[in-house]
């Protein structure tokens, strides 16, 4: 049972790190590297770093975790992994369309997700943004998808 909460803490935990990351380091100081995400140019994009990193982070948890008889580390790694899996399908599959083609369901939820990721593209320097995490945003992003519908 406790597994399942150190599961849910990986999941939106890296979602709560990943936010912070990306307004205060990759708008901040690692801008050099994130500026290719904002201003891509070809298939793969110098940013794409990141998600080697916090990958790399999860398969390490993960590794560790079942060598130690499943402890926490596994439970947590494999909450970041499926987030990292549902990450890629949201935004480099539905927001970004870098791979195979998918229809954006008609979920509102997911709409106002897509809608508040392409403001945060919006903008194409470092600053300012706006929408700097995926699964949590701004309500109002939601109102301007039902109003729009
Ligand atoms: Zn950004
Ligand atoms: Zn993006």
């Amino acid at each position: 049972m406790i597994n399942i909460l150190w599961f849910l803490l990986g999941f939106f935990g890296i979602e709560v790190i990943a936010t912070l990351i990306h307004k205060y380091l990759m708008h901040g100081p690692l801008w050099f590297i994130h500026e290719s995400h904002h201003r891509p140019k070809g298939k793969f994009e110098l940013n794409d770093l990141f998600a080697v990193l916090f990958g790399g982070t999860g398969i390490w948890l993960l590794i560790a975790g079942s060598l130690a008889d499943f402890d926490y580390r596994f439970w947590i790694g494999l909450g970041t992994s499926v987030y990292g899996g549902v990450y890629f399908y949201l935004h480099d599959v539905l927001v970004h369309r870098r791979t195979f083609s998918a229809k954006t369901p008609e979920i509102t939820y997911i709409q106002a997700l897509r809608h508040a990721h392409r403001m945060h593209h919006k903008h194409v320097n470092k600053m300012p943004s706006e929408s700097y995490g995926l699964l949590f945003f701004n309500w109002r992003y939601i109102s301007e998808i039902k109003k729009a519908k």
